[in-house]
């Protein structure tokens, strides 16, 4: 069985590189019937935050990325560590080191004067004598210092890492007892079961660590898959400014998890020239052996436009729904079909969605002046007061076209052109001179808001022109 795993380290909100490993990770193992496991990497105690995990499960609840099982937290399980720390010591295959700090500085140095690679020199690997007084001892690893190190990369292709140019003898576990990175993330993932690691090409050279500690342990060795990074347009690694940014600032931004989604899986990763692509198309198509193996390119247009697309092929009633979230009640309008049908198609994002919405249902308290200026001109007064004695008349006033009706009748009595009586009537039911079409408007608010923003209208101009 396939199982995936996302293990980000909670310093932070989840960032859109992150999420992207995620959702490689969850669709290899939708796809292959397998599971996906989220293990949070809490164990850096200093720069962890409970805040933060709590930010990354909920940008998961989101977005609809389900994990499986229970979550793993690495603070948790620091006696699973201590046990494989001490058989490692038991078999030999680690030791304790009691060089002091000031020993490792002086050791750098050296080598760095001689313009040699730092790493630990060994000097406790084969030791028995005496240890010194009042050193703490870390503990390290017997790592091979010679020969190579494969990792059979299903994105890279075969990388080769020598043994003497990378690796030392390298710490396992500090001296206060506590494990270190390379070391718990190679244990969790093999106690977990991960047999497919989809993570950022930023690990890569962690790898060859990752393996000794397997390998010393016994563990079967996962296959690897190190995704490239996202640029930004200049070729550059995405900062904040380009969108390296929370996820949930998506979702702020009016995004919609499924633009997101289908945005990030093709950051990457693409299947023929097909754009878009649903839940279920990702799960069936997804492979990491297709993961390009250079870097992808941010691009924000291209995540508007997706936007739009299922923006404009929401089902309204879900739409609504969605809209809830950016302070809009449609759910129980009885027009929101009408309403929402006319506005989705040019949406980019729920938050413009959600503000033309707002221009729409309320009434408006101000008018813009060049607005104004514009379109009462002439009898546009008298246009509107005819308007809305002829509305007042009518009885059978629900769809769009019933309004429109109304409007030509006054546009044929009173032998004037459809912008003499739009202009004003614009203005009066949205304060400005741009929206969707009147009808439809008039429609949504109905006959009473209709009447009633087209008298305030009249009485505001009616004092602005008599002053
Ligand atoms: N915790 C690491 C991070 O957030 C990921 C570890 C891994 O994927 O192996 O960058």
């Amino acid at each position: 069985m396939v199982v995936t795993r996302f293990a980000p380290s909670p310093t932070g909100y989840l960032h859109i590189g992150g999420l992207r490993t995620a959702l490689f990770s969850y669709l290899w193992a939708r796809k292959n019937g397998g599971k996906f496991v989220l293990r949070i990497e809490d164990t850096d105690k200093a720069r962890n935050s409970e805040e933060a995990t709590e930010a990354i499960l909920k940008a998961f609840e989101w977005l609809g990325l389900e994990a499986d099982g229970e979550i793993t937290y690495q603070s948790k399980r620091d006696d699973i560590y201590a046990k494989y720390i001490k058989q490692l010591l038991d078999e030999g295959k680690a030791y304790k080191c009691y060089m002091s700090k000031e020993e490792l500085a002086e050791l750098r140095e050296k080598q760095m004067a001689n313009k040699e690679r730092t790493k630990y020199d060994g000097r406790y690997r084969d030791f028995t004598g005496t240890p010194p007084e009042g050193v703490e001892p870390v503990i390290r690893i017997k790592a091979p210092l010679s020969g190579e190190i494969v990792v059979e990369d299903g994105v890279k292709g075969r990388i080769s890492f020598q043994a003497e140019d990378i690796l030392d003898d390298f710490v396992i576990a500090r001296a206060d007892g506590s494990p270190t990175y390379n070391f718990v993330v190679a244990v969790d993932d093999a106690l977990m079961g991960i047999n497919e690691v989809i993570r950022g090409d930023d690990h890569l050279s962690n790898t060859p660590k990752q393996i000794v500690v397997y390998e010393a342990l016994g563990f079967e060795i996962p296959n690897f898959y190190h995704v490239p990074m996202i640029h930004n347009s200049a070729g550059k690694k995405l900062s904040k400014r380009d969108g390296a940014t929370d996820v949930m600032a998506y979702k702020e931004m009016g995004y919609t998890p499924q633009a997101l989604l289908n945005f990030l899986v093709r950051l990457g990763w693409s299947h023929g020239d097909q754009e878009i692509f649903s839940m279920e198309e990702m799960i069936a198509l997804f492979n990491p052996k297709d993961i390009n193996k250079s870097a992808s390119i941010y691009n924000t247009e291209k995540l508007d436009w997706l936007n739009a697309h299922y923006i404009k092929n929401t089902p309204n009633a879900e739409l609504a729904e969605m809209l809830t979230e950016y302070g809009v009640m449609l759910t129980s309008h009885d027009k929101k079909e009408i309403l929402l049908d006319a506005l989705k198609e040019r949406a980019k994002t729920l938050k413009e969605l959600a503000t033309q919405v707002e221009e729409i249902v309320t009434t408006p308290t101000s008018y813009d002046a060049k607005a104004v200026k514009k379109a009462f001109k002439g009898n546009a007064i008298e246009v509107l007061n005819t308007f809305g004695a002829k509305l007042s008349a009518t009885d059978e006033l629900h769809l769009p076209v019933d309004y429109h009706t109304v409007m030509e009748s006054v546009v044929n009595e009173m032998e004037i052109g459809f912008g003499k009586i739009g202009q004003p009537l614009r203005v009066a039911l949205l304060g400005k001179l741009s929206g969707p079409g009147l009808d439809i408007v008039m429609a949504v608010i109905g006959k009473e808001e209709t009447m009633l923003r087209v008298a305030n209208a009249i009485t505001s101009q009616s004092v602005t022109s008599s002053v």
